[in-house]
């Protein structure tokens, strides 16, 4: 019979974080700067732990030179070449320790990112996600990457459709089961590490322009999958990114609070000047395309189409034209502060640990993200 967890699984919207006493006179206090080192990579990092998605609307060069004024992170996406590349870096050599060079896992991609990091090499990150495939070609695709690049650090996203995104999720999942002798899923995120990853990226289905819980029914709630995750990845030194479901800068800090490393956008920094995605104007009012790197329009895009095995798992949305990103960093990390300061947190780093969380049902007014 198949098998029913009735445990409760959060979201964002499912919790808000406790007010604590708190010490700190000023939210200009609050130190939002985080130093890591890798498991595998045993380099480190410096910055503040919030990342542009590598989706082609909004992990572009010009929301990494943005973003990176403020020690944020950007994982570009996969679409950019060469010599698109190396004029960045030329123009922007202090922006190249903030971004990650993205591949999917196949052979093509692995030539691009080869001659990428070689014409580039101060780009010490690189970010693989597998659009489908099965654990076996993952893992090896990782190992060989991880031979190839020693010191690089690794960002993972392991793959769509099964086994191996709900494997990874299950890993943590079923964190109390691994506790009480279940290693079968335990092992997935064990062999992801061993096979040189340095990051895991969480998140099934969570994401604005994701239709993978419509179309598929699988997916794990964001708040309870990061701290599932958190924990698991932790207890190996491994770190991970909470990747998708942000709507608010309040998402964000709940996300840090759950014991997320690293927090990835995707429409939160959508609709901005720095984004990728066509500009269009109807009376009077500017929009910008934001679209799922599943949908249709990029499947149209990159690959001539959705293949006739697979139905797209992404959605393209019209967002209100934002302007300049400076202006919701500024928003995100206002709100991270003063969630540190209400918890009693004077670093980030302190956040997870000064965070309790009360299940609210439901949760005030709506909140809304790009194309709800
Ligand atoms: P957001 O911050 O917009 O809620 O989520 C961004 C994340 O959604 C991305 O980092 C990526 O993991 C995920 N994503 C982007 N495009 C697609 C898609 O077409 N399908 C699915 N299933 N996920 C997507």
């Amino acid at each position: 019979m198949p098998h029913v967890d009735t445990d409760v699984k959060l979201d964002f919207r499912d919790v808000l974080l406790r007010p604590k006493r708190s010490t700190l006179r000023s939210r200009s206090e609050v130190e939002l700067l985080r130093s890591f080192t890798f498991r595998n990579s045993r380099q480190t990092y410096r910055g503040i732990p919030i990342l542009a998605a590598n989706m082609d609307t909004v992990g572009t060069f010009e929301m990494a030179r943005a973003l990176c004024k403020f020690s944020l992170f950007t994982a570009i996406h996969k679409h950019y070449g060469l010599e698109e590349w190396k004029a960045f870096a030329a123009q922007n050599p202090d922006c190249l320790q903030h971004v990650a060079a993205s591949s999917g896992t196949g052979p093509s991609d692995f030539e691009q990112l080869e001659q990428i990091l070689e014409a580039v090499p101060q780009v010490r990150y690189i970010c693989l996600d597998v659009a489908n495939g099965y654990s076996e070609h993952f893992v090896q695709f990782l190992r060989d990457v991880r031979k190839r690049f020693p010191d690089h650090t690794i960002m993972v996203r392991p793959a769509l459709p099964p086994p191996l995104i709900p494997s990874c999720i299950m890993v943590h999942s079923e964190l109390p089961s691994l506790q009480a002798g279940n290693v079968v899923t335990g092992e997935m995120v064990e062999e992801l590490l061993l096979s040189g990853a340095d990051i895991i990226k969480v998140g099934i289905g969570p994401g604005s322009v994701c239709t993978t819980r419509k179309k598929t029914g699988v997916g794990y709630p964001q708040l309870s999958a990061v701290l599932e995750c958190a924990d698991a990845a932790h207890g190996l030194n491994g770190h991970i990114i909470s990747d998708g479901g942000c709507s608010c800068p309040g998402d964000v800090a709940k996300a840090f609070g759950a014991g997320a490393d690293f927090v990835m956008l995707g429409g939160m920094l959508a609709g901005h000047a720095e984004a990728g995605g066509e500009l269009a104007e109807r009376e009077g009012k500017r929009y910008k395309l934001f679209y799922g790197m599943s949908s249709e329009v990029a499947m149209r895009k990159y690959a001539g189409g959705v293949a006739e095995y697979r139905a797209s798992e992404g959605r393209a949305v019209e967002v209100p034209f934002r302007g300049p990103v400076e202006v919701t960093v500024r928003d995100i990390l206002g709100g991270l502060r003063s969630t540190c300061a209400y918890v009693g947190a004077p670093r980030l780093k302190e956040l997870s640990r000064r965070t309790t969380f009360i299940r609210v049902t439901p949760l005030g007014p709506p909140l809304f993200g790009p194309g709800d």
